[in-house]
């Protein structure tokens, strides 16, 4: 299992588009071992705070956008810091702060003395995930103590992208954003929805290519999920099966790109109960166990159908745990699990 294999963008399409049971297996046990070979059986936790729903963004897919009558919120500093001491205690090493795109100076002060205070209070890693920003407040970000950002390009093909986005959202400004994002000296995440209406094999192999190209740190992809909220709902996706099609992307995605952290996410458990733990043994080396107020998660429904969300903190750690211990994985305790890749790149 250790001899590595060698993909073009030929071999990706097979993959992707193949039932065979063999060759599935065949795949994510190579993927799995290349993991292993890097990382050995740890899994390294970021406790993701969903800390504000309001989004100035409205794109076609997502149940935050800026019309969707949803009850917004805004955690308050000790609620956000709460989660972080949680994150602390239950030595998960990182966390993720998330939230809809809001770019006002205001926020951005908001951030900064949060995410400084965590830095000072618990050191924790600390990965970004508030969508695009100016490269002068990404700067002001990292400067506090975020060292890690993940902003989906959604989908690597432009003509895809404003398929799903209204006119005034800019691809371009995406790309750029990642640009920025590396030249300050970020670790860099991307990812893709899969199963996307209009989406074929075509684009998804593109994906991958796309991540190479843009020499990225981390990648976070999932399963597209329809909401009814959101006016993409209309459209029916022309791939099948968005599930195994993501667990093939984390394999083929760790086999094409080797030394990057792979999430599995939590929209890999919507369509299958052990999604998660399926997505760890096909390539996927992080987990985001939610730490968002249980009386919040309600009103985070980026997608319908979003597991966990009657849980507790607590409960999301005992069952997380629980999950990996039977896939034979255990947590990287207290430790960033940063991307190795990042420091090769930093290095060279
Ligand atoms: N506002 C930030 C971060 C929050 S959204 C941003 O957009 O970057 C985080 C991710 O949720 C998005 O990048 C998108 O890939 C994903 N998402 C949104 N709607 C979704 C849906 N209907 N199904 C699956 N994932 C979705
Ligand atoms: Fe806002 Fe992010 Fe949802 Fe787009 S994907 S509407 S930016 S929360």
């Amino acid at each position: 299992m250790t001899q590595e294999i060698y993909l073009s963008k030929k071999d990706i399409i097979k993959y992707l588009k193949t039932t065979n049971a063999e060759e599935i297996k065949y795949l994510f046990d190579k993927a799995n071992a290349l993991t292993e070979k890097l990382r050995g059986n740890k899994i390294h936790f970021r406790g993701i705070i969903e800390f504000s729903n309001y989004c100035e963004k409205n794109c076609f897919y997502c149940g935050l956008r800026r019309d969707s009558k949803i009850e917004r919120y805004l955690m308050t500093k000790d609620e956000i810091l709460n989660c972080a001491k949680f994150c602390h205690e239950k030595n998960y090493g990182s966390l993720v702060l998330q939230s809809g795109e809001i770019t006002t100076n205001k926020r951005l002060d908001f951030l900064i003395d949060i995410i400084s205070t965590i830095k000072e209070k618990y050191n924790l890693g600390m990965t970004l995930s508030l969508g695009e920003m100016p490269k002068n407040s990404l700067q002001k970000l990292f400067d506090a103590g975020g060292h890690r950002y993940l902003l989906r390009i959604e989908t690597s093909n432009e003509s895809l992208y404003k398929k799903l986005h209204p006119k005034n959202h800019s691809f371009k400004n995406r790309l750029k954003t990642l640009d920025n994002l590396r030249d300050i000296g970020f670790q860099v995440g991307t990812g893709v929805m899969i199963g996307l209406p209009f989406q074929t094999y075509e684009d998804l192999a593109n994906d991958i290519l796309f991540f190479k190209k843009m020499d990225i740190d981390m990648l976070g992809m999932g399963p597209y999920v329809a909401d009814e909220k959101a006016p993409l709902y209309k459209n029916a996706p022309i791939l099948k099966d968005a599930f195994m099609l993501s667990l093939k992307m984390v394999a083929l995605s760790r086999l094409y790109l080797k030394d990057v952290n792979i999430a599995a996410t939590t929209a890999m458990q919507t369509f299958d109960k052990k999604g998660r733990e399926k997505a760890m043994t096909a390539g996927a080396n992080i987990l985001m166990p939610i730490v968002t107020p249980t009386h919040l998660r309600k009103n985070y429904m980026i997608y319908s159908n979003k597991p966990c969300v009657e849980d507790t903190k607590e409960q999301c750690f005992n069952c997380i745990t629980a999950r990996l211990r039977s896939i034979n994985k255990e947590m990287g305790q207290n430790q960033y699990g940063d991307s190795l890749h990042f420091h090769k790149r930093i290095q060279k």
